[in-house]
């Protein structure tokens, strides 16, 4: 079933002409089945912290599907992505009000 998944993701990609998140939420909302869509606060989020490294989502998408459990997948884009949105920002990280400081890779590198 993962195999024909794949295969419906790339065939739609290649017809429809999206992008990897795009058919990532497809399979998601469409299909009913597990995926993880990953968009720019997926990716930085992801890289921030040291879960991965990694230059561009879709090796973001691979890496963090060795790392978690298919049934956090949906989960993890929808907790990353408000947290991109409200404290992981873009170019103004709020990392001193972050709970996740002492295990973040760029708050050690680049801030403490
Ligand atoms: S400590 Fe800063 S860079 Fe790290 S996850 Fe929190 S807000 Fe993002």
């Amino acid at each position: 079933m993962v195999g024909c998944l794949a295969q419906k993701k790339t065939c739609f990609r290649l017809s429809a002409g999206v992008g990897p998140k795009t058919a990532a939420c497809v399979i998601v909302y469409g299909f009913k089945k597990p995926d993880l869509p990953v968009d720019v606060h997926v990716h930085r989020i992801s890289n921030r912290l040291g879960l991965v490294k990694t230059k561009n989502p879709e090796k973001t998408e691979a890496e963090l599907k060795k790392i978690f459990p298919k049934k956090y997948w949906i989960e993890i884009n929808h907790l990353m992505v408000r947290f991109g949105q409200k404290v992981c920002l873009p170019r103004t990280p709020l990392c001193e009000k972050c709970g996740l400081k002492k295990i973040c890779a760029y708050y050690k590198n680049c801030v403490a």
